[in-house]
């Protein structure tokens, strides 16, 4: 069975964050200044426990009037819509294009005199746009904020030029992961400078929490290995159990109740070794290929079956498949070995009373798009076979809705 996804690191890397938990000598500074001088050369990089502590961190340092108004992807994890909440702020959902980015009537029609911010997400690999979006922004005095989370694709990850902040997340299940961390780049130094006196005051994660930690997802890296979990799945459909509701749940990361007490920590120093040595390693050609491969699947597919975000600057964290019946080809793939998943752990923004429907697309878009396994170690006759499971599935085309 191809796993919907592998924990994208090695023995090595996972036995080498072992060490330094158990040795310790590195000095936090050290690490912590080694870390962020590698990751964005000019702009201002705060390294974080994750990026729902870093968005945490720059709400708190922007301080924004209560109520104000925070334009936000409808689509994301759900603590990151829980963040702007629990700081009295209000979400306003961006509904989605099948591209994965918001039309620019509809953010220019969500704006008014309450707005401060829009978070952009960046998902499953796709680019969302953002020129015109930044316009917008810097015509209404808006903090534009990417969320990068799914898009780390190599060094220098410096904020993209005309956005304020981008987060990035080195969390469990997204590339190049340390199992925890996340780095916030932040355009404004004096801002940045404020995120870094907070960070400061937080507790910190200890080194023995960070160690349990890496013990905890090198167990899950066994469980969730080729045969291992070919097995499981086997064991889980025979006692008529959800091997998909329990791989959910455990990849979950912070639990939703006391989420703010959970990230409000700092890394521990040999998380953030690990993290630099990720990024260090990273290979800067792997982002090329995964969109090659991406794309080849995809034309292989035909037209009939779109893929949501555009293919050209995709880097194919997952291979979003949009379908008219996908719950049916997800079961002829499962069939064939290939653990292809919906909606994943994400949700859509919370809605006003006055406009219920903000998030129709995004919610249209959960229902539609069947994520399909595609990393590095899935050699291109698998990614074949894949493509005729699903071209042989007799699902008929996706109907094409409208979308206003
Ligand atoms: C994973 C994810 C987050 C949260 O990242 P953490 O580092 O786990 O807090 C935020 N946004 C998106 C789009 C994500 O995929």
């Amino acid at each position: 069975m191809w796993i919907r996804r592998r924990l994208d690191i090695g023995w090595t890397d996972i036995a080498w964050g072992c060490s330094r938990c158990l040795l310790p000598g590195a000095l936090e500074e050290n690490a912590r200044h080694r870390l962020e001088s590698a990751w964005a050369g000019e702009s201002d990089a705060v390294a974080c426990l994750s990026v729902r502590t870093g968005f945490d961190l720059l709400l708190r340092a922007l301080a924004l009037p209560p109520g104000s108004e925070v334009l936000m992807s409808a689509l994301n994890v759900p603590g990151m819509f829980r963040i702007v909440e629990a700081q009295g702020l209000v979400v306003v959902p961006l509904d989605l294009n099948p591209n994965l980015s918001p039309a620019t009537e509809v953010v220019r029609a969500a704006i008014t005199p309450r707005s401060r911010a829009i978070v952009v997400a960046h998902l499953f690999g796709a680019r969302a746009d953002l020129t015109p979006i930044r316009s917008l922004a810097r015509e209404h005095g808006l903090v534009l904020v990417e969320d990068r989370a799914q898009a780390f694709d190599g060094l220098p990850a410096a904020a993209p030029e005309g956005s304020d902040a981008a987060l990035y997340s080195f969390g469990t299940i997204k590339t190049a992961t340390a199992f925890g961390g996340a780095m916030l780049t932040v355009r404004d130094p004096v801002l940045a400078e404020r995120i870094r006196s907070l960070e400061r005051a937080l507790p910190p994660q200890t080194r023995w929490e960070y160690l349990a930690r890496l013990l905890k997802y090198a167990g899950a890296k066994v469980l969730t290995g080729q045969r291992t979990y070919t097995t499981l799945c086997k064991a889980f459909d025979r006692a008529g159990a959800d091997a998909d509701a329990w791989l959910q749940r455990a990849a979950a990361g912070f639990r939703a109740d006391g989420l703010l007490d959970a990230i409000r920590h700092r890394p521990a120093t040999p998380n953030l070794a690990l993290m630099e040595r990720r990024i260090q390693r990273f290979d800067p050609a792997r982002a090329k290929h995964q969109r090659q491969r991406g794309g080849r699947l995809a034309a292989s597919m035909g037209h009939e079956f779109p893929v949501a975000g555009d293919p050209i600057t995709h880097t194919f964290d997952l291979f979003p498949l949009r379908l008219g019946n996908p719950r049916a080809v997800q079961a002829a793939l499962r069939e064939a070995g290939f653990d292809a998943t919906m909606r994943g752990s994400m949700t859509t923004a919370p809605c006003s009373n006055e406009n219920p429907t903000a998030t129709a697309n995004a919610e249209r878009l959960l229902d539609e798009i069947l994520f399909l396994p595609l990393y590095p170690a899935m050699p291109d006759e698998e990614l074949s076979r894949m493509a005729s499971v699903v071209h042989e599935s007799g699902e008929p085309p996706l109907a094409e809705k409208p979308w206003q």
